[in-house]
């Protein structure tokens, strides 16, 4: 039987069959993924193949399908071990707010990258629309012509008003969406306007603890009503960046990926190369300059977290 994985214990999943069976499943066998090595093999997310035990209540996971992408966490200590927070998501959204409290473009910028890097298209969300100005408005909305002229979709929402969170929840149908954000960006109250019947449970998330020995954390879906599923990954405060090449960042901003083939040197590190086509860009006016700046943060190991 077919199955996706919608809450991981560490020993136990849960799996959902497409006629809306859950079943708890047990792992068989060694599930091994190429180049890293997993402290858990199964995550959220994952499509699975399931056999029932002879109790019938419960279920052996014989299988794992390949995965679109995943996300992963590393261990601060052990550098190759990582855990799979979860797998083949549509989309990865990030809510952030102008105000009270600021999400810093730097931070918006180091997320975009990393959803590239793990190949989730990315979504932001700018919450707390009730709080601005007119004056305030428009700067959201440069913020947004930037960010969707990239590619990036935006949604301007007000979690306590109620205000565009049906745009919001048309984007989600049908799509495995990942929530994260800072906390104060109104993440709860969001999840709680598109759920309004799920009471947030608390979840049992815990660090890595300073000996570097690993405790499991248990990313969990919740089912839209509409059709669809949200991993909300609390703890996780961000998507950690993954392990980027200096050379490879450029490819992680789109703006800049589609000019640097005509950099007149395939190895331009698009600084003060001569004949850089993402320079040119930049001093006509093409590539805005904070995100060239979060390029430049990222490339000389600037932390740009905010
Ligand atoms: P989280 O930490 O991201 O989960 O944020 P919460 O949902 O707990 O919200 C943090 C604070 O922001 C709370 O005081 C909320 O009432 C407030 N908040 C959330 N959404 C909005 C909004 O759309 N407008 C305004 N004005 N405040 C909001
Ligand atoms: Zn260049």
């Amino acid at each position: 039987m077919q199955g996706l994985v919608t809450k991981s214990t560490g020993s136990w999943y849960q799996v959902q069959t497409p006629e809306g069976d859950v079943v708890d499943c047990r792992i068989k066998g060694k599930f091994r993924i190429k180049g890293i090595t997993t402290t858990n093999p199964i995550a959220v997310g994952d499509r699975v193949e399931f056999e029932a035990e002879p109790d019938q209540a419960t279920g052996v996971i014989t299988k794992l399908h390949d995965r679109k992408n995943y996300i992963i966490r590393k261990s601060i200590n052990l550098s190759k071990q990582a855990q799979i927070i979860a797998a083949n998501l549509d989309q990865a959204i990030l809510v952030v707010t102008l105000a009270s409290p600021r999400t810093s473009l730097g931070f918006i910028d180091r997320f975009l990258v990393t959803a590239e890097a793990y190949d989730i298209p990315a979504r932001l969300v700018f919450n707390k629309l009730d709080l601005f100005s007119d004056e305030g408005l428009e700067i959201l909305d440069e913020y947004k012509q930037v960010y969707e002229s990239i590619g990036y979709p935006c949604f301007q929402v007000s979690a306590i008003e109620g205000t565009n969170i049906l745009d919001l929840k048309a984007q989600l149908k049908d799509r495995i969406t990942l929530f994260t954000g800072h906390s104060g960006v109104g993440k709860s109250s969001l999840m709680n306007a598109i759920l309004p019947e799920l009471s947030l449970r608390t979840s049992q998330v815990s660090d890595w603890s300073d000996k570097g020995t690993h405790t499991t954390t248990f990313a969990e879906m919740f089912e839209l009503p509409e059709g669809g599923f949200i991993i909300d990954t609390p703890g996780i405060r961000e998507l950690g960046i993954i392990d980027i090449e200096k050379q490879e960042l450029g490819h992680f901003f789109p703006e800049m990926r589609e000019r640097m083939h005509d950099c007149r040197f395939n190895n331009c590190r698009h600084i003060n190369e001569p004949g850089c086509a993402v320079l040119a860009a930049l001093e006509n006016g093409e590539i805005e300059p904070s995100r060239y700046e979060s390029y430049l943060s990222i490339y000389h190991g600037n932390d740009t977290r905010a």
